[in-house]
């Protein structure tokens, strides 16, 4: 049954106050995805937000749903960016998948009973997606037969199912590009060993290896052509969605910044009495306000034309800014800030990781710089003196 957007929002902060933060720390120490909390989130409804009721997902709009990552966020941002991940997957194959996919598999993903990953970056091309090479071919019975590989694969080996982007010819571009979704036991698909990263360790990230992966062609997401096109739509929304989680981020770390500060007593009365300490946490919560407006605005933008400029205004604001609010929380608590007990590093190494992941803070720079260059194209020319370089 579909709930409203409070119904999800008050499950979204039950689950990260019940079981999120109280377990995080023994995730990372066991290095697993905790199956038994992605399922806790499925039934509270968090792993179908946007898929339509007659799969068994809540229909909720992008704008309203994007906010629950909010609120995973104030838990773990690399936990919500999973679940996030998921769930735009989740959308695209109700939303594009072939009747028999989604047959096989809509109530499977709107439920959790399984997972879903996302596969587009590979060994030589993370920013510059365009350059990666796994190429399929299709055989004389319509199957898709697919060799090459990825890198960064998250859930890796754990999700059920990975939305992959391929090629289907040797030209260069991405006009021959497009996405089809491979089951975890398809034969000739197999995981490398999981990255060692400092931290987030019970997300699995790795690589993802193809040899003549053969995959029907009902399990088409986006047809030849459509790849990279509809991978930027869907990264937008993944762009807003960590947005979102760095919310979180940022409130968690202000949080504890303050409640340790109004009990640290120097100078005769506590650290928080202190203006440079106030000054301090001030812009960190200016920060979160703004954060917030715009990775909203962001959210209710997305499949408008306003969408992409401002799901990268979003990405390239947010994740900054949540390292930043990491750094001056740490400082604020002195050398406590340093204890693995008070969790501030956890949330330094998540908002950096944030930074990079779904597109850098400098691809969104690219992108608005792209947007200014096309207003600057409608505006007046202005005059540059002569001896002074003019274009
Ligand atoms: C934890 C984690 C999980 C991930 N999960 C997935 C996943 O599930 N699926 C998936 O497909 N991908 C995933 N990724 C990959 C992620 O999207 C890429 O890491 C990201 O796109 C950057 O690519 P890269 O790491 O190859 O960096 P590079 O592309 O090598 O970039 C290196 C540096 O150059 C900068 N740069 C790039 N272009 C420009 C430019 N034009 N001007 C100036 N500087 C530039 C970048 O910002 C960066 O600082 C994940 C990454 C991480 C860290």
């Amino acid at each position: 049954m579909t709930q409203n957007i409070d119904a999800i929002l008050a499950a979204a902060r039950h689950h990260c106050n019940e079981t999120i933060r109280p377990e995080v720390e023994r995730w990372n120490q066991h290095r697993q995805w905790p199956r038994h909390a992605s399922d806790k989130a499925a039934a509270l409804g968090l792993t179908g937000l946007y898929a339509p009721a007659e799969w068994g997902g809540q229909a909720l709009p992008l704008g309203e749903g994007i906010r629950v990552y909010e609120e995973l966020g104030k838990g773990d941002g690399a936990y919500a960016f999973a679940l996030s991940m998921h769930n735009i997957c989740t959308y695209a194959v109700c939303g594009f998948g072939t009747d028999a996919l989604k047959n096989a598999w809509a109530r499977d993903l709107t439920t959790g009973r399984k997972l879903a990953n996302f596969s587009l970056t590979e060994p030589q091309s993370g920013s510059d997606a365009a350059t990666m090479y796994t190429q399929a071919r299709i055989n004389g019975d319509g199957y898709w037969v697919i060799s090459g590989a990825k890198a960064w694969v998250s859930l890796a080996g754990e999700a059920d199912i990975y939305l992959t982007v391929v090629k289907t010819s040797d030209a260069p571009g991405h006009k021959d590009m497009a996405m089809i979704a491979i089951p975890k036991g398809a034969k000739g698909l197999s995981f490398g060993p999981r990255y060692d990263t400092p931290s987030y360790n019970f997300l699995p990230v790795g690589e993802m290896y193809l040899d003549n992966v053969m995959v029907p062609p009902e399990n088409i997401i986006l047809p030849i052509g459509k790849g990279l096109q509809g991978s930027l739509m869907a990264i937008d929304i993944a762009r807003v969605s960590i947005a979102a989680g760095c919310c979180g981020l940022m409130e968690a770390a202000l949080d504890m910044a303050l409640s340790y500060t109004k009990n640290r007593r120097m100078f005769g009365a506590a650290a928080l009495d202190l203006d440079g300490i106030q000054w301090m946490l001030g812009e960190v919560s200016t920060d979160l306000e703004a954060s917030r407006l715009l990775y909203r605005a962001a959210a209710n933008a997305l499949g408008t034309l306003d969408g992409p400029l401002l799901a990268a205004h979003a990405k390239r604001f947010v994740p900054d800014a949540a390292v930043k609010a990491a750094n001056i929380c740490t400082q604020a608590m002195g050398g406590m800030g340093l204890l693995s007990s008070y969790g501030m590093d956890r949330l330094s190494r998540l908002a950096q990781m944030l930074r990079i992941v779904d597109g850098t803070t400098e691809v969104s720079r690219v992108v608005i710089g792209r947007a200014l260059k096309k207003r600057a194209a409608s505006l007046p020319d202005v005059e540059v003196p002569r001896g002074f370089g003019q274009t």
